[in-house]
């Protein structure tokens, strides 16, 4: 089953990927360099026999956060093997290394993805150059096709099936109250929470069961199509100076982060966030979530990811150092309490 959204090819299927020569062919290319985690070379490899001929070898050092050292070393790769497409299979950091590699050199991307990520459906790149990390939105990083083989994600452990699907989840939970919202980013997002609301639990039951995995990754690409597409506000805003700052991890920040930051900006928009209340079958948003979350197992305390009681006042001072948009005013009184719950995986308050 396939849907488009602009210039993306979007393809959903159990064993769609046996389909990756076809798209190679069809982007006219036949030298395809495939791009991977260490972790996940064998799947690269998987990728690399299926292409047979149209392989132009594996390239496995993707790293977290696309430090700029590695896409060096992989856009001369490509150059030395005259790779004239690329295919990405992996998380959001193997699709990260595919974005900066297209940034550099225009060749077309196809994703295949394995977590619920969702950065094979956005313009966005982050990249990493001497500890920080910048963020570019540019349409020649957007991937021309993204295969969404729910075969492939049967094997995504069950806590990493949990944060990254809350962190796809944040993506949409924010896009109903962005500023620049539009009655199509909201319908996506509303599509995205709900694929993951209906379909988590079921792949927790049973995580081989297909047809629940399949949801999740559309799901997957409904919560990274909007991201794509409208700003975000104080739940990403805090996790990125969280993940930066405190060098906590990205996933399981998010899933901590998502509740509290729903229930804060709730006492401001609680008319805008109530897709998420009639979707979890309550009344408060973010109380809803945690308690969704909790169900799950997810992650719940900031204090367990290594973040220390005394490291709130300076991530209190950095979340509302720059100034920035949020439905509702962020001040350090506010920030700091919304911090202290998290910290201590309390229910928001
Ligand atoms: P990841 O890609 O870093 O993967 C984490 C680890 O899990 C890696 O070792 C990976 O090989 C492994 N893994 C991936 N799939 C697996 C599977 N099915 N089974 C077992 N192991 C598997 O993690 P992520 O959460 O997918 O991506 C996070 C990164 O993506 C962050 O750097 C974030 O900033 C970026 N991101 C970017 C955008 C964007 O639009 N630019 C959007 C979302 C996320």
């Amino acid at each position: 089953m396939s849907k488009s959204s602009n210039d993306q090819k979007v393809l959903f299927g159990a064993g769609i990927r046996r389909q990756v020569l076809n798209e190679v062919k069809s982007l006219g290319c036949s030298r395809a360099l495939i791009l991977s985690t260490p972790h996940q070379s064998s799947s690269a490899l998987d990728i690399a026999s299926l292409l047979n001929g149209a392989s132009a070898g594996v390239f496995s050092r993707a790293t977290m956060h696309t430090p700029v050292s590695v896409t060096d070393e992989a856009v001369k790769h490509a150059n030395e093997v005259n790779a004239d497409c690329v295919v990405a299979i992996g998380g959001g950091s193997t699709t990260g290394l595919g974005k900066a590699i297209a940034y550099r050199t225009d060749l077309p991307q196809i994703v295949i993805p394995t977590t619920y990520a969702g950065s094979e459906a956005t313009p966005i790149l982050g990249q990493t150059q001497d500890g920080v990390k910048k963020t570019l939105t540019d349409k020649k990083v957007l991937p021309e096709v993204i295969l969404y083989d729910p075969e492939l994600v049967t094997g995504l452990p069950r806590d990493m099936t949990v944060s990254s699907a809350l962190n796809a989840m944040a993506h949409a939970a924010e896009a109903l109250y962005a500023k620049d919202r539009n009655a199509h980013s909201t319908k996506l997002a509303q599509e995205g929470l709900a694929a993951f609301i209906h379909a988590l639990p079921r792949v927790l039951e049973d995580p081989e069961d297909l047809s629940a995995r399949e949801e999740t990754l559309r799901g997957a690409w409904a919560c990274g199509a909007v991201l794509g597409q409208v700003g975000m506000a104080l739940h990403h805003k805090l996790c990125h100076t969280l993940g930066g700052t405190f060098d906590l991890p990205h996933a399981e920040t998010h899933a901590i982060i998502l509740p509290h930051a729903i229930h804060f900006n709730a006492r401001t928009v609680a008319d805008l966030l109530s897709p998420i209340a009639d979707l979890l079958g309550g009344k408060s948003p973010g109380l809803e979530l945690w308690k969704f979350s909790k169900k799950l197992g997810a992650p719940l305390a900031l204090r367990d990811l290594g973040l220390r009681l005394e490291d709130l006042d300076h991530a209190t001072e950095l979340a509302t150092k720059n100034p920035y948009w949020n439905p509702r005013e962020l001040t350090p009184a506010g920030i700091r309490s919304l911090l202290e719950d998290a910290w201590h995986g309390n229910a928001p308050d």
